[in-house]
């Protein structure tokens, strides 16, 4: 079915004569068959935005339904690789046509003539459902693929065979119920903006580890949870995602860029690929996706990546992984939405954003989560979504923010005062939460052990008395605190500097095991409490704070991995006599 373009406006195209088209129906504009999708219809007539540059269409040109809504190859061939926000390939396209996208390129998502090795792990006769694993590929050195009875299909294998394929060809016959054939391949198709089917979530109740001392420590994210990383421009929010990709314990990571700034971008596009797996030293891009949208290409693409972004990892949490998506930044995606809601004439909410943008929001992190898979197996596959926002002047009241709080269960507030005082990761312990500390904590307590999240607690409580103790010293002065409160801003510094602070430039401090972490924050707070009970004897502060194991406190983020658990008790052990002696020579004084 034709239509007629009846006018232009930038990305938003409105054509008449569609009137068997349905909302969300890729379209095909203009000789040159730029790819749109239709927004609304009215009638007969449809508004579309184009995810291709538009200039020198007109009224007149002709427009084509596909029938079929915006969807994306899911198959072999993805990880380790980089796309654009509709799934085009740019390594592929790169090599093609240079430099520039130009318009009218049809390169497919997943490479047509690669061949893959295909194991199966079903046989003929054997009776499966949708979700069902009828095979693998070694996809990557890191990753496993498996191959899935796609949603909707089920039926008696006919027939199955091992051998080199390419992403078409048919691995397995499938007969079902009502007698009818179905060609499986290594390729499925999925409509972006609809979620993958699932058999139930769960709460959950495993922790993502980071290696971040102020993640994992004090505000965890739980894997299949959803978190927010709101920061000015300066304050970490790009080291905190690429921290997050590069150590955080899941199988895949979606790394979208929503083009922050032009160049930025190609940051990502160069940086990601030189970035290694610290722990298998394979190139960090064999268990990733990147979907990138440099601020050259179309709004539309930037609005469409997010989508397209969580399908994938949708994909891949089905095969039973722990995928996290990290979509850099929604702010950068709400314009997008801003600008074609406005070209739609739409009614303006809160700063020209759309009505439905916190809606629009809630989709894309409701996709996360920790779900039993489809398929008899009943295998268990994770979503963590961790979006950074970018608020203009750091001002977390707008829109955006707002309606991204009320969403995620995790906020790490990025501050432009502690990232200025070079205090780095700048998360802000006052103003960051996690709402996965109750569902968390059984984790902790059997994994840890009770002690965990008790000197987590009290690490909260001493930081938040120090914010309490500055108030009083800027009010009068610091002459009125007792030797108490003194020794309370002591420790909380202790805390600050030398457990929350964490350089990731420096290898054997970018990442920090749970139980490296769990250690050092035991001598800091071994030292506020042994200190405590000197000061009851009669001890007096000053001596307490010049003790000599204090300078190996503050080295103790340095010491190599292999050493880590030797010296944190020895500088344990030291810590305790030298308090000893002071006490003791305090009772004979
Ligand atoms: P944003 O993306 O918010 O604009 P960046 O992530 O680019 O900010 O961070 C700005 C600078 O802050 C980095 O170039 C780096 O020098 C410093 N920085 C941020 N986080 C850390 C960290 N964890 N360790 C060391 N330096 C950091």
């Amino acid at each position: 079915m034709s239509g007629k373009v009846t006018k232009v406006s930038g990305p938003l195209v409105v054509a008449t004569g569609l009137s068997d088209a349905n909302v969300s129906d890729v379209v095909r504009v203009g000789e040159q068959r730029l790819i749109g999708e239709i927004l609304n219809m009215t009638g007969d007539s449809a508004s579309i935005q184009v995810y291709e540059e538009t200039s020198g269409l007109g009224p007149g040109v002709s427009v084509e339904t596909t029938g079929s809504p915006l969807s994306v190859e899911l198959g072999p061939g993805m990880l380790d690789g980089i796309y654009d926000g509709i799934q085009r390939p740019l390594q592929e396209i790169r090599e093609l046509m240079g430099h520039t996208i130009s318009r009218d390129v049809s390169i497919p998502a997943l490479n047509r003539k690669k061949l893959w090795e295909f194991v199966p792990t079903a046989q003929a006769g054997d009776k499966l459902i949708s979700g069902d694993i009828i095979g693998t590929v070694q996809e990557t050195t890191a990753i496993l693929h498996k191959i899935m009875v796609p949603p909707g299909i089920s039926g008696t294998v006919v027939s199955i065979q091992a051998g080199s394929y390419t992403v078409e060809d048919t691995v397995c016959l499938l007969k079902d119920d009502k007698g009818e054939n179905h060609k499986l391949s290594l390729m499925q198709k999925w409509p972006v903006r609809i979620n993958r089917p699932y058999g139930k979530k769960f709460v959950p109740d495993k922790p993502l580890s980071s290696g971040q001392r102020v993640i994992d420590t004090l505000f965890p994210l739980a894997k299949g949870g959803t978190a927010a990383v709101p920061g000015p421009f300066g304050s970490g929010k790009t080291v905190v995602q690429h921290q997050l990709a590069k150590w955080s314990d899941v199988d895949v990571v979606v790394y979208i860029g929503c083009g922050e700034r032009g160049n930025e971008m190609t940051d990502v596009l160069m940086e990601f690929p030189e970035l290694r797996d610290p722990k298998s030293g394979e190139p960090l891009m064999k268990r990733t996706v990147l979907i990138a949208n440099t601020s050259d290409m179309p709004v539309a693409a930037r609005e469409a990546s997010i989508y397209t972004g969580i399908t994938i990892a949708e994909y891949f949490r089905d095969m039973g992984y722990d995928v996290a998506v990290i979509a850099d930044s929604t702010s950068r995606w709400a314009e997008a939405l801003r600008e074609m809601s406005g070209r739609l004439e739409e009614m303006p909410g809160e700063e020209g954003y759309p009505a439905y943008l916190a809606s629009r929001l809630a989709q894309f992190y409701e996709r996360a989560g920790v779900v039993e898979c489809l398929g008899a197996d009943k295998r268990r596959g994770s979503l963590t979504a961790i979006g950074a926002v970018s608020p203009p002047g750091g001002d977390t009241s707008e829109p955006v923010s707002q309606a991204t709080m009320r969403i995620v269960k995790v906020f790490w507030g990025l501050d432009s005062s502690l990232a200025y005082a070079r205090h780095f990761p700048a998360i802000n312990w006052l103003n960051s939460y996690s709402l996965y500390i109750d569902s968390l904590k059984p984790w902790y307590d059997n994994e840890m052990g009770p002690q965990f999240m008790k000197n987590r607690d009290r690490t909260m409580e001493l930081l938040q008395e120090e914010a309490n103790l500055q108030e009083i010293v800027r009010l009068v002065g610091q002459d009125t605190l007792s030797d108490a409160d003194k020794l309370t801003l002591e420790t909380a510094r202790m805390l600050r500097e030398d457990f929350l602070q964490q350089n990731a430039f420096v290898d054997i401090d970018s990442y920090s095991s749970y139980d490296r972490q769990a250690q050092l924050l035991q001598i800091i707070l071994d030292y506020d409490l042994l200190c405590r009970s000197a000061m009851e004897q009669g001890v007096e502060l000053p001596r307490l704070l010049d003790i000599p194991v204090r300078a190996r406190i503050g080295r103790a983020k340095g010491v190599p991995d292999e050493e880590y658990a030797k010296v944190y008790a020895d500088i344990s052990e030291e810590m305790k006599q030298q308090i000893n002696e002071i006490s003791e020579e305090g009772g004979e004084l």
